[in-house]
């Protein structure tokens, strides 16, 4: 099955923007294509949805350069985005933060274009709200969405990383399973799709988290276990020595 993985991951390489590498997963050119064919409204919305998206992760891609991480890359699905990168626990909210302050700056310049537009106003009034959609969506404390992120890297001020990141995961819990419900009880399935999803992303979190900190007691059990060992051989040695 290992062709079904290197199918899921698969991600095209469009070129670089200031040294960061963008890549675009394969869903996303078979949605285009699509509906390129269907309708050019919203092959058009697609292709503007596509660079409110880039804008957003490159807000991530920028922060982590200023905080001095490594960034992998950015890679775009049909339905979001990801900044590949190293993310310190002390430089989360920074990182986090600056994803959707994109999407904030976005809003008076969409909102220009939508008034003096002129034949596209139309266009860029929808983007406009979609815009907005996607800010007040994002911000919904769940994980991995930019809300989640952001409650952990608050709760983490005051708790350890695992515990911020169990309540961030119990929150996450209520707010995906009232998604659920909301996407049931208005027939809009794709909300039970993303609640599902962002669930099964937050558990794979918070199993690596437990599996994370279960090897940091094991290495503590184990640097205790060696140190009591020592300390014995060094008593029989002095014994021996008497
Ligand atoms: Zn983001």
């Amino acid at each position: 099955m290992n062709w079904l993985n290197n199918l899921a991951s698969f991600s095209l390489n469009i070129g670089r923007w200031f040294g960061v590498p963008i890549y675009v997963h394969w869903t996303w050119f078979a949605l285009v294509g699509v509906m390129a064919c269907v309708s050019l409204s919203t092959f058009l919305m697609l292709l503007g949805i596509f660079a409110i998206i880039l804008l957003h992760e490159f807000g991530h891609a920028f922060a982590m350069k200023r905080c001095g991480s490594l960034v992998q890359g950015v890679v775009i699905y049909p339905m979001g985005g990801v900044a590949r990168g190293e993310i310190p626990s002390e430089n989360e909210f920074t990182i986090t933060v600056a994803g959707p302050l994109v999407n904030l700056f976005l809003v008076p310049f969409l909102y220009s274009l939508s008034v003096y537009g002129g034949a596209s106003s139309g266009y860029f009034n929808d983007l406009q709200i979609t815009n907005l959609s996607l800010l007040v969506f994002n911000l919904i404390p769940m994980y991995p969405l930019d809300g989640g992120r952001l409650l952990r890297s608050i709760l983490a001020k005051h708790f350890t990383l695992y515990k911020a990141t169990s309540i961030a995961f119990k929150v996450t819990c209520v707010c995906s399973c009232l998604l659920a419900v909301i996407g049931v009880m208005t027939m809009h399935l794709l909300l039970v799709v993303i609640a599902a999803f962002v669930y099964y992303s937050a558990d794979q979190e918070m199993k690596y988290m437990e599996r994370l900190s279960t090897d940091n007691v094991m290495g503590v059990i184990q640097d205790s276990h060696r140190l009591v060992h020592d300390i014995e051989e060094r008593l029989q040695r002095i014994q021996e020595n008497r």
